[in-house]
């Protein structure tokens, strides 16, 4: 039975000394495997995974590795657990931990930060300067987990109680595991300087992120706020999270169709969601001078980007990391007071073992999907019933 020495427990909630997890390989390889439950340290506590999203970053890091970095390298073949959007339900807590009871809901953010440095003091811990530095004699405390350390594509993770959102009843499991990608989306319009209600906004790709920062958007009061993409059906759901206009760049140039839209000049703001080799320099073209635009995807490959443009427009770009200064908690507020149904963009649900199928569903977009979820707690429980 767990009971790990200074570590609170609860026998209405027991938990096991092993757990079923996955463990990237080779790239692109995920196994099936049985872990020790990790123990949770002073400020931390452990959390029973209930359901867990799979994100493109996720593809990203299982098939190249980059941004995991796993005891100072590559993430393959270290016994390491990918997975970062997860919420569930606290199991145990550390040395001294009352800020949170066993048995309550949960959502995480990810990157817990070194909380010594620089960035970290400024809560900007998703640009710690200790990123990855948690292991031998330059172990800093840094925690992202799914990237510097384990993260959540298995039943049990450790986390900062820095990096919890406690989440209502009212919100369903798939829906909280959306809070990370709509704080990522508020955290970019923070570090653009902060929306001002009834400023005009584009957002460019509509993929989650994308698609909750219309909806965040929005719900801030942006006027207009503009979606532009490729896929219709995606598209739709803009204009049901509240996009007043949406763009196919594949029927017009969204470069056009968006100063048209917008008397001539151009937007204020555009949050980047792309990743497209041209997004850049089309971004740039949307906003009106002196615009800002936020990078939060990116390219495979480097791109030539018009810097002329940019400097004779006094335009302003930000790339923005994750989802810093406690975005998560604002953007659960604005999700537990239904501003907004993230649900929309959550379209199909696996359980844990049958992550490989899950991810190629995501990574394929098979059957339109959009967030593809795995749900941890009815694999427990069939598990314990099969016993
Ligand atoms: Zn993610
Ligand atoms: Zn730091």
């Amino acid at each position: 039975m767990y009971a790990p020495p200074g570590v609170k427990t609860s026998k209405d909630m027991p938990v096991p000394d092993t757990m079923k997890a996955w463990v990237l390989g080779d790239p692109g390889e995920l196994k099936f495997t049985d872990k020790p439950v990790p123990v949770p340290k002073r400020a931390e506590v452990l959390v029973r995974i209930d359901a867990v999203a799979i994100c493109a970053t996720d593809l990203e890091i299982i098939w190249h590795g980059p941004p995991a970095s796993i005891q100072g390298g590559m993430p393959f073949n270290k016994n390491w657990t990918p997975g970062h959007e997860y919420m569930g339900t606290v199991a145990a807590l550390g040395p001294g931990v009352d800020e949170y009871k066993i048995g309550q809901r949960v959502t995480v953010e990810i990157h817990a930060g070194c909380g010594q440095c620089k960035r970290c003091r400024a809560g900007m811990y998703t640009s710690c300067h200790n990123y990855g530095l948690n292991y031998g004699d330059v172990d800093k405390g840094h925690r992202a987990n799914g990237f510097t350390t384990d993260g959540g594509f298995c039943e049990y993770q450790v986390n900062n109680i820095n990096t919890l959102v406690a989440i209502p009843d009212s919100m369903s499991d798939e829906e909280a595991t959306l809070v990370v990608t709509a704080g990522t989306a508020m955290y970019g319009l923070t570090e653009l300087g902060g929306l001002v209600a009834g400023e005009s906004v584009v957002v460019t790709g509509p993929g989650p992120i994308g698609l909750l920062g219309v909806a965040v958007a929005k719900a801030l009061g942006a006027h207009p706020v503009i979606l532009t993409g490729t896929r219709d059906n995606r598209l739709k759901i803009g204009l049901e999270l509240g996009a007043d206009y949406v763009v196919n760049a594949r029927n017009e140039n969204p470069v056009e169709a968006v100063r048209k839209l917008n008397g001539g000049k151009g937007v204020d703001y555009v949050v980047e969601c792309s990743g497209a080799p041209n997004a850049v320099n089309d971004a740039v073209r949307m906003v009106n001078r002196g615009g800002k635009v936020c990078l939060a995807a990116f390219p495979h490959e480097e791109t030539p980007v018009d810097v002329a443009h940019i400097v004779r427009n006094n335009i302003y770009l930000y790339g923005i990391r994750g989802e810093g200064k406690s975005a998560t908690h604002r953007a659960e507020a604005f999700m537990s007071q239904k501003r907004f149904d993230a649900t929309k963009v959550h379209t199909h649900t696996f359980p844990l073992e049958d992550l490989p199928t899950a991810i190629k569903y995501a990574r394929e977009r098979i059957d339109d999907a959009i967030k593809v979820v795995v749900k941890t707690r009815s694999s427990a429980a069939q598990r314990v019933a099969a016993e």
